[in-house]
Order: structure tokens, then sequence, then C-alpha cells
């Protein structure tokens, strides 16, 4: 029952002119991020302005309630959920215009619940693209969130992180002013504003709107896949192709991850992921008949190729012209060459190039476990340590793990100027839980097990994953969707430390704006 204190925060939210929800089944789901469940919330606000959001949050805020944004709550870092009972949290799903594309001074302004997706397709026509223009998770997951977790993947090898795409931001405040973070088509303009508000996974303020930089699509794409026989030349080559600027993307998988994505690929409709990507074949000049050539291969490839496959490296370039791609290619190849691989089929870079933000299956394994995927960014000479040290934890637990059904899959991915991201993906026999299941396409649910809730192995996921946590920090590593999972504070020179708590006080007083988040 709510007590008379809610009701009356709802009514005074819903004055605010913004949809706002209070029925059981909608306060359970937003109560979830794609790992766990936070505490139980008090209403849900749906603006679909700039002025709903601020009048909103000055409401809750002054009501004495914490708030939290949710962009596409596609994380798993307990970014929005809450540690206590009683928060209003912002949906921005609504929020999401694409207000202005110049193409005189190559920016676009979308608001923040606008999804990478949608971005994607509205530019695509226009031959354009932000630098880093979307995680894999962007079919949901929104430009906001992106700004906030500071994420990576499309464009990422070459133009590092989604922050550094972003220009300038209009971000509400915990008393509700609208503050918009410097110019808005260079950026840094003296210290850096809009940077303040990258990463900050929610904890300083919730951004209203978004404008990043544009670039102009490549009219040309190459692809190459590689396999090793051992981690060290595998991290060895890829941080070789990353220091040569050659790729747009490029990641592997370890066995463990190349077996898991070959169960479930068998599971997913390749059809369609390949009607997709003979299109774009027959797009990018080639015509139908390369288009249909492209496809046979691919079908007559299948994935045997990875059957027997160590370590798996895809290598993703692009050019003005066919002949620059190519040479990036070239010599990607003759990196992985010096370092002991050999060159597979491509089909994997291709399909997954030519449907950039599919569906999001993939949060659940081929056998229907949960999965939590914990990553560190680190440089090129720590890499290898790390990784020895992440195998030696899982040895330390491999017979519990066997025991409880537990799995690793290990995935690496190359931030260009930044190093490269190590992240073990936990996969663990467990109940999913409201958001897996409304996100995941009902015809893959209805092909998966349905597993039961399974305390014991979800307590030994927590443990690994906090020693994870903790082996990442030891090893100096760096992290985006910071939320209230990575040590991020303790991380930082005690001057830094005292800064980030001096502003956060500035900005949120009460310390009700998303409290926990970033650890403040
Ligand atoms: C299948 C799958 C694939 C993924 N692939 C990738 C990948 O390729 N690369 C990658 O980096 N990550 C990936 N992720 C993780 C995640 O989806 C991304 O980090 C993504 O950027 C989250 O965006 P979102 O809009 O869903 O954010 P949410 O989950 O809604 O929020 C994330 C954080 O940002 C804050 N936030 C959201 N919107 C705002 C706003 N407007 N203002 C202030 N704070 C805000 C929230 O409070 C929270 O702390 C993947 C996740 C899944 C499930």
């Amino acid at each position: 029952m709510a007590t008379l204190a809610e009701l009356s925060l709802i009514s005074t939210l819903r004055d605010t002119g913004a949809e706002v929800l209070d029925d059981p089944g909608s306060l359970d789901f937003y109560a979830h991020d794609i790992y766990s469940r936070g505490a139980d919330l008090a209403a849900i606000v749906r603006p679909a302005n700039t002025g709903q959001l601020a009048a909103a949050v000055k409401v809750a805020i002054e009501a004495g309630r914490p708030v939290a944004p949710r962009g596409g709550g596609m994380s798993y870092t307990g970014g929005y959920t809450q540690q206590q009972p009683g928060a209003v949290l912002f949906d921005l799903a609504a929020l999401d215009r694409i207000l202005d594309i110049n193409e005189t001074d190559m920016t676009v302004k979308v608001e923040a619940g606008c999804t990478w997706a949608k971005l994607y397709e509205a530019l695509q026509p226009m031959g354009l693209r932000t630098p880093m223009w979307g995680t894999l998770s962007g079919l949901k997951a929104s430009i906001g969130g992106g700004m906030s977790q500071n994420g990576i993947f499309w464009g990422s090898s070459r133009h590092g992180s989604a922050a550094l795409s972003c220009v300038a931001l209009e971000v509400v405040l915990a008393d509700g002013t609208v503050m918009r973070t410097g110019s808005e088509f260079s950026r840094p303009y003296g210290p850096d504003l809009t940077g303040l508000f990258c990463g900050d996974t929610g904890a300083l303020g919730i951004k209203a709107t978004v404008t990043l930089r544009l670039v102009r699509e490549a009219a040309h794409n190459a692809y190459a896949s590689f396999v090793f026989d051992d981690h060290a030349s595998w991290l060895a080559a890829s941080s070789e192709i990353e220091r040569s600027d050659i790729a747009t993307e490029c990641f592997g998988f370890d066995p463990n991850l190349n077996a898991l994505r070959m169960k479930r690929d068998s599971l997913s409709s390749d059809a369609r992921q390949l009607v997709g990507m003979m299109k774009k074949e027959a797009g990018s000049g080639g015509g139908v008949l390369k288009a249909l050539k492209e496809g046979a291969k691919v079908v007559a490839a299948g994935r045997d190729f990875l059957k027997d496959a160590r370590f798996s490296l895809h290598v993703l370039a692009e050019g003005r012209i066919a002949a620059a791609a190519e040479a990036d290619i070239e010599a990607a190849r003759a990196i992985v060459h010096r370092h002991g691989g050999r060159e597979v089929e491509n089909s994997i870079p291709k399909i997954v190039r030519a449907n950039p933000f599919g569906p999001l299956n993939s949060m659940l394994g081929p056998d229907g476990e949960r999965w939590a995927p914990i990553h560190g960014l680190l440089p090129h000479g720590k890499a290898q340590d790390c990784y020895n040290a992440i195998n030696a934890l899982f040895d330390r637990h491999r017979d519990e793990m066997e025991r409880l059904g537990i799995h690793i899959g290990t995935l690496v991915a190359n931030v260009g100027g930044q190093g490269v991201i190590i992240e073990p993906c936990i996969y663990w026999p467990d109940a999913s839980n409201p958001l897996i299941r409304d996100t995941v396409e009902d015809s893959h649910l209805k092909r998966l097990p349905k597993l039961a809730a399974n305390a014991e192995s979800w307590a030994l996921t927590q443990k690994l994953k906090r020693a994870l946590v903790d082996l990442f920090f030891e090893h100096k590593a760096v992290h985006f969707q910071i939320g209230r999972t990575y040590r991020y504070r303790e991380s930082l020179d005690p001057a830094a430390n005292a800064l980030l708590q001096l502003l956060k006080r500035q900005l949120d007083p009460k310390g009700l704006m998303n409290p926990g988040s970033l650890g403040l």
C-alpha cells in the first residue's frame, strides 16, 4: 500500500506533465539491471522533454527522494539500481529525439534517451556517423547511457571510447537547473566541463541532451579473422595491431568464448544476419553478384573453422578507397604472421559489422545460463600479467566452479590510444530476471532451457566477481561503467578524490543524485 507521502509525491510528479508509473509490475521491472535487483522504487518518471525532466527532478529532490537516471537499462554494474528503498527512477527512453544534424559544423545533437541504433539509421543515408558509433547493445542502449558509462565498440579501435566523441552536454542538476557544459562545436573549451559528466554513471546529474562529433562514413570495409595457439601471441598481436592504428575494430575470444559462440550461433537464425550482410555487400558497390558470392562463402564456411580454434582475433578496417582498407588488413596479416597466428574465414566480423545493433540475446548463455561480464582496460604493457592472474584466479576455483556448473569465457578488444580491454564473462546456472526476459527475443527465449534460482551458484558468482574487481584494481586497470561495482575512488590520487567529493557536494548538496554511484 502506498503511503500518503508517496501518493502526494506521485501526484506532484504527475503535475510536471511527465508520465509516472507506480504499479507494482513496473516498480519491480525497473528495480532490476541485467545483473541483479536493487532496492524497491517509489516511482518511475518517463519525461518527454527536458522541461519535464528538470521539473520532476526538482520535485523528487525537494521531497527528499533519491533520484536515478536510466537510459536503455542495458548495464550490469548497479549504475541505476538503488541501495536504499524509496528512490524515483527516471526512465529516459521517451526522451529520444534527434534534435539537429548539422552537416556544416559536423555535429549532431540528440536527446539522451536516443539509442545508438536510431542515430545510426538516421545518419547512414547521409553518409555520416559519429566517430565511436555505439556499443553492441545499441539496439536498446542509449547515447546518454553511453556517455555516462563511457563504453566502447563500434569505431573504438580507431577513435577510442564513447566519451571522446562527445562535444557538449545539457545536464539537469539536482536542483533542477539545466546546465550547458561548454561549446556546441569544440571540446575542450577551457577546463573540460563536458568531460566532468562523462563516465559519471549518473552521480553528478542527468544528461538531457548530448552533442556528438560527426565524421564521414567510410565507403569501403575489409575484414580478417585469425587464430592463435596461445594467449601470449594472441594478446601481443592484438596490441601491435592497436599501436599500428590499422583497425577500426579489433576484438578476440578465448577458446571458451569461441565454443560458446559456436553453440549460440547454432541456436540463432543465421539466415537473418546473412541477409543483413549481403545487403551491406550489395550496397557498398559490390553489386548483387558479389553479395550472393559472399553469402555463399559464409554458408560454406559455417563455423567449423573455429571448432579447434584456441584464441581468435577479428580485425575490421575501413577506407575511403578499397585499397586503403585492404592495405590495413594486409598490415594486420603481417603482424599476425610475425606472432605465429594463422588466417581463417572472416565470416564473424563480416556478419557482426553488417548487423551492428542486433538483438541482445547474448545476455543469456546457450544453455539459458546467466551472464556477467567484468572488465578492465589495461595498457598493453600490463595486459599479459593481468590475463595470467585472471587465469590463476579461475584455476583456484576450478573444482567449485565445475561442481556448480559455472564457466567463463574471455573477450579482448582494442581501444584506440588507450590500450586493451580484458573482459572475462561469468556464466552461471540461475533464474533470469524480468529485464532479461523482456530484452531477449521471444523466439530465442523459447529455445533456451528455463533455469531455476540457484543460490549456491549465485553466491560463488558474486565472490568471483568481487575477486575480479580486486584483481583489476591491483593491476591498476581502469574501467567503463563504474556504477556501484569498480573501485574507482580508491584508485584516485587523494587530491583528485577530494576535488571530486567537493564537486559532488556543490552539484548535489543533499547527496540525492543517484547516491552510491561512482562510490559517491
Ligand atoms: C548484450 C549486451 C552487449 C553489450 N555490449 C557492450 C559494448 O559493446 N560495449 C560497451 O561498452 N558496453 C556494452 N554493454 C553494456 C551496456 O549496454 C553499455 O555500457 C551501455 O552504454 C549502457 O547504456 P544504457 O543506455 O543501457 O545505460 P543504462 O544501463 O540505462 O545506465 C547506465 C549508467 O548510466 C547512467 N545513465 C543512463 N542514462 C543517463 C543520463 N541520461 N544521464 C546520466 N546518467 C545516465 C545510469 O544511471 C547508469 O549508471 C552491453 C550490454 C549488453 C546487455
